[in-house]
């Protein structure tokens, strides 16, 4: 197979155009091209008014070697795709099946990926099934109480399913993780576009179908999925992990537990401490979100011409700053058409977020604008020191806006 890179086409291009393109670039006759995919779609708008979609489409050809040979030093490479492979490490029995904590998106594909390679695995989750978490969440949004359990941190999906649904990563793919990823959330009901889109995106409202449909695909491989069953122990024996606690009362014999418990989990993150299992502390990133006109970003990066626009997605934006103390600043996951959520998962504190829909079509972008911190903000270096941290700040935030998001334009 071979890949053509740098193809130029105007937005709205047609597929004959997009042909058209790939056999001038191969110097080939038509009947010559088997087949092609695209593989990596991006905008260049560094020239305005010209705006361009870049594409490197993967194709068969025939006569492969004649044709790389005479186009040797041009954007068209041998192109050998690396395939994903689950890799089988234990030929031991297993004496029970492995048990995976957490439903979010670490779990689920971990469940998945052990299903499909028949390991029948056990799902804890403390929350609930997705249509009934989603109920959960809006009804908080519309000022219910806070479910501890079922919220836009915890429940089917973890916080990934009430999420903006950005795909992108910088994460070098070379073990073709990333692309079966992507494939999988295209098996399960995501747009085949996000295999080649440069910024692949989902949103929640179709994130809430994948979910769905992952965990019947795990059940029907012998997968077991528990909702409202929060792991409040782990039970270790000289040194081995021999079972774990369902909401303090169930126990469940099991060797082989994965803690996919997320970022939020932290009384589960607490209890582990107490344990005396090993925690390292984490720098992370916080801030606050800023809105702006979708339309506004729209004209800024790309045109004011209406017709340009509609050919195009919405725009997003990233930005780095260094203040005069040294710290960078920078905006982080841009939601283009997105809202600004409350995601808290503790009474009396509040922290947001962003997430949009698929179709991105909310007025407004929003983005983080955020600074690393770590130690040195945390006050110690112990290994929980900063949760202390978060819970301060969103304790302040809580009270800043008497329980809402406080707003200030
Ligand atoms: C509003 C919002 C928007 C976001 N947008 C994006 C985005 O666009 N792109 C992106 O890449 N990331 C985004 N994120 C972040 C992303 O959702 C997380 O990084 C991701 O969900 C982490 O996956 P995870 O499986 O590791 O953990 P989580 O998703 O946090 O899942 C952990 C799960 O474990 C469960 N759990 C925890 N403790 C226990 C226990 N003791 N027993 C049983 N179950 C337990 C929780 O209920 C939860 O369901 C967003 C997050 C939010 C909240």
């Amino acid at each position: 197979m071979l890949i053509v890179n740098q193809l130029k086409l105007k937005p709205g291009y047609t597929e004959k155009e997009l042909v058209r393109k790939i056999i001038a670039a191969l110097q080939i006759l038509p009947e010559d091209l088997l087949s092609f995919e695209i593989e990596r779609q991006s905008i260049d708008a560094r020239r305005k008014p010209d705006i361009f979609f870049i594409l490197s489409v993967a194709c068969k050809v025939r006569h492969e070697e004649s044709v790389l040979r005479r186009l040797k030093g041009s954007d068209v490479s041998l192109y050998n795709p690396v395939e994903y492979k689950f890799a089988i490490t234990g030929r031991d029995l297993m004496r029970y099946r492995p048990v995976i904590v957490g439903d979010g998106p670490c779990g689920l594909f971990a469940a998945y990926l052990l299903a499909k390679n028949g390991y029948k695995p056990l799902i804890l989750e403390r929350g609930f099934p997705v249509d009934m978490r989603k109920k959960d969440v809006e009804s908080f949004w519309n000022g219910a109480p806070l479910n501890l359990n079922s919220n836009v941190l915890f429940g089917e999906g973890g916080a990934g399913t009430f999420s903006d649904g950005k795909l992108n990563t910088l994460v070098k793919d070379k073990e073709g993780r990333n692309k079966e990823v992507l494939r999988t959330f295209v098996k399960f009901g995501a747009d085949p576009s996000i295999l080649y889109d440069a910024k692949p995106h989902i949103g929640t409202d179709v994130l809430e179908k994948i979910v769905k449909s992952m965990r019947d695909e795990i059940e029907a491989k012998g997968g077991e999925f528990k909702f409202n069953a929060e792991m409040t122990d782990v039970l270790i024996k000289d040194d081995e992990v021999v079972g774990v606690m369902v909401n303090g009362i169930t126990r469940i014999d099991c060797n082989d537990v994965l803690l996919c418990i997320g970022h939020s989990a932290r009384n589960t993150f607490e209890m582990l401490y107490n344990k005396g299992i090993h925690m390292e502390k984490k720098d992370f990133a916080v801030g606050l979100r800023v809105e702006h006109s979708q339309k506004m970003i729209d004209k800024a990066l790309y045109s004011d011409d209406e017709e340009v626009l509609k050919k195009l997605p919405h725009a997003a934006y990233k930005l780095t700053y260094k203040a005069d103390n040294g710290r960078g600043v920078y905006s982080f996951c841009m939601c283009p058409g997105g809202y600004v959520v409350n995601a808290s998962s503790e009474k009396g504190l509040l922290c947001i977020n962003g997430m949009s829909y698929s179709g991105r079509n909310g007025d407004n972008a929003n983005s983080a604008i955020v600074v690393t911190v770590g130690k040195e903000d945390f006050g110690d270096d112990h290994p929980l020191s900063g949760i202390r941290f978060q819970r301060e700040l969103e304790k302040k935030a809580y009270e800043a806006g008497s329980g809402n998001i406080p707003v200030e334009l």
